[in-house]
């Protein structure tokens, strides 16, 4: 196989163009798009080269729980876009967060986390943690204190996610980064909701990102996938056999279709984008409606963090309706265009209740901790045209308050 595009040549390419040709393997057949290589193992043209595949004298391939031509490109392409010295992707997002958690630590160490966080990252340092003997602190991300007052002598990693789902919350990754590394623990930020294209944790001081590829990188609906990227110390040391011996492989055939997507993730990411800040002004020209709260918005209350680390607004829009859950209900009833699912990323817009859905598993306290009440709605843009989830919105208000 040929690679005569991935970031080795000496030219430097612009991430677009990386994210087009970056990390192409040609086989023999020379073909334009990329093959989905379908296969669990591969042949060795002799007992020799078995055993050379095996000590790692021959870097070749040796089985699909270990790497894959397919998903080899998908990291590369990964890799190059984040800018990462190494990288590996897993079956889903969860699957790479609990490897950069769980891989990392060993009982008896501590991990640091900012409580507000997806439901099934909360479940891994809450639940999963303490039964291998890792102990855990949460704390509130945006507070410094509270993350220097929590390291202890065993603290090993801190863990956040910014912004955060679904109050879209900022954590300053390198002032977080640097009360980590004073500590000697590692940074593992979940940069989902940013997505690669608007925040590049490593740039600021973080050791270790996380995707869950089932977001933006797919990008319309259809795969699992999730990425692990770090330095190549760090993935040696502590990931590398974490992944092959456990086996959460993502399966050549969804590593093809986000290789495939994330030639279109910037045109897709950027005219979310662009429809979510107008979504964002919409809303605020609305009645019976408490809060808007959107990354791009200059009232943002740490607009200053997210000009120094974010370079967009993002697609996520979350807003409080001043009304209870019933109004809430009412609300996504009456929605035809922006459909009710708890995805996000999509080319279709979605809108989620937290507080029934993602977050329902917190107690009513924690809920309210995180600031998640009955009325806020999570709503992530879509590729649909604006006009059309405006007035899909104004229609849903009036169901939602008949007669105001
Ligand atoms: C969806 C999501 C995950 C988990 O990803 P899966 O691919 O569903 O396993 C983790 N973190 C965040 C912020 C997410 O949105």
């Amino acid at each position: 196989m040929t690679d005569k595009t991935s970031g080795k040549r000496p030219r430097k390419l612009r991430p677009a163009t990386q994210l087009v040709h970056g990390g192409t393997l040609r086989s023999q057949f020379g073909e334009m798009s990329e093959a989905i290589f379908l296969t669990q193992g591969y042949a060795y043209d002799s007992a020799e080269m078995a055993e050379r595949r095996f000590t790692g004298e021959d870097p070749g391939f040796q089985y699909s729980r270990f790497s894959n031509p397919t998903v080899a490109m998908f990291e590369e392409r990964m890799r190059l876009l984040e800018g990462a010295e190494d990288v590996r992707a897993c079956a889903t997002g969860m699957a790479a967060v609990t490897a950069s958690i769980v891989g990392y630590l060993s009982a008896g160490q501590h991990i640091v986390a900012a409580k507000a966080m997806f439901g099934s990252c909360r479940y891994i340092v809450e639940d999963l943690c303490p039964r291998f003997g890792i102990e855990f602190t949460l704390v509130d991300g945006r507070n410094l204190d509270e993350w220097k007052k929590a390291v202890r002598p065993n603290t090993k990693a801190f863990f956040f996610e910014t912004p955060s789902n679904p109050t879209l919350e900022i954590i300053d990754i390198a002032a977080v980064s640097k009360i980590a590394h004073a500590a000697g623990a590692i940074v593992i930020v979940d940069n989902v909701f940013a997505t690669p294209m608007l925040q590049k944790p490593l740039e600021h001081g973080a050791d270790v990102v996380v995707y869950s590829a089932t977001k933006h990188v797919d990008g319309q609906g259809r795969c699992l996938g999730g990425v692990v990227l770090s330095s190549k110390e760090i993935i040696k040391k502590h990931y590398h056999d974490w992944l092959r011996q456990t086996g959460p492989a993502l399966s050549p055939f969804n590593a093809w279709v986000m290789l495939k997507s994330l030639e279109t993730l910037p045109i897709r990411v950027a005219a979310q984008c662009a429809t979510a800040e107008k979504i964002a002004k919409h809303l605020l020209t609305k009645k019976h409606i408490a809060k808007v709260l959107y990354c791009g918005l200059p009232d943002h209350p740490q607009a200053d963090i997210i000009k120094r680390q974010m370079t967009g607004g993002g697609q996520v829009v979350t807003f409080v309706l001043d009304g209870d859950k019933a109004a809430a209900f009412r609300f996504q009833n009456a929605l035809q265009v922006i459909k009710i699912s708890n995805n996000l990323g999509d080319a279709k817009s979605i809108i989620t209740h937290p507080a029934t859905t993602t977050h329902q598993r917190l107690k009513p306290e924690a809920r309210a901790e995180i600031g998640v009440g009955d009325g806020m709605m999570r709503v992530s843009v879509g590729l649909e045209a604006f006009e059309d989830l405006a007035e899909d919105i104004d229609e849903a208000m009036e169901a939602a308050f008949p007669g105001s």
